[in-house]
């Protein structure tokens, strides 16, 4: 018996070891800036900047100087994020504030198809076959992905109704962003 708990623990500590030192000379040095960088961004992978996620996108930044201004659910307020995190100068021009909807299911023309329901992302529809469908708001991300799926019509991105609940401080603009946009 005596035998069996030395032989486990021994065990123990040598795959310790082994992992210990995998984990120090296998590591993946990443850079830390497109690790901020990702971290300024609204991290719902609803692939609306264009690259399948927001690690992707904050990796296209970093390394490809790619426009801080593609993130429409971040906003104006994420590019000036960005613009101040990247040192580079901002241009708003070319950016619409876009209103914050999220997807709505008109129940009386829903067939219950499933097919919106098979491709969102973040699971935020609820229903099954030839059952009403609907959408749980507080999970959509406003990716639009379900839109262009339903045959009805019964699928329409609407604004989202600002209440206690969704409304949140605007972060204000930084000292440097200030001076970089007059
Ligand atoms: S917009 Fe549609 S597909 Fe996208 S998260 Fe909302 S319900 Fe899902
Ligand atoms: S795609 Fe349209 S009709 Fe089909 S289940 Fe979804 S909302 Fe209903």
């Amino acid at each position: 018996m005596i035998e069996a708990v030395l032989t486990l623990t021994a065990l123990g500590v040598v795959l310790g070891v082994v992992l210990g030192l995998a984990a120090r000379f296998f590591k993946v040095e990443g850079n830390p800036l497109i690790d901020e960088v990702e971290a300024i961004l609204p991290g719902i992978q609803c692939a609306q900047c264009g690259y399948p996620g927001c690690r992707p996108y904050a990796e296209a930044i970093v390394n490809d100087g790619e426009v801080v201004t593609n993130c429409p659910p971040g906003g104006m307020s994420t590019a000036a994020l960005l613009a101040e995190k990247m040192g580079v100068d901002l241009d708003l021009s070319s950016m619409e504030e876009k209103e914050k909807t999220i997807a709505f299911v008109d129940e009386s023309i829903c067939i219950g198809c499933t097919r919106c329901f098979q491709v969102c992302p973040t699971d935020s529809l609820l229903g099954a076959p030839q059952q009403v469908h609907t959408v749980i708001p507080e999970v959509c991300t406003s990716c639009e992905e379900c839109i262009p799926m339903c045959p009805t019509g019964a699928l329409s991105m609407v604004p989202i109704e600002t209440t206690v609940q969704t409304w949140h401080w605007h972060k204000p603009d930084s000292p440097g962003h200030q001076a970089r946009t007059r």
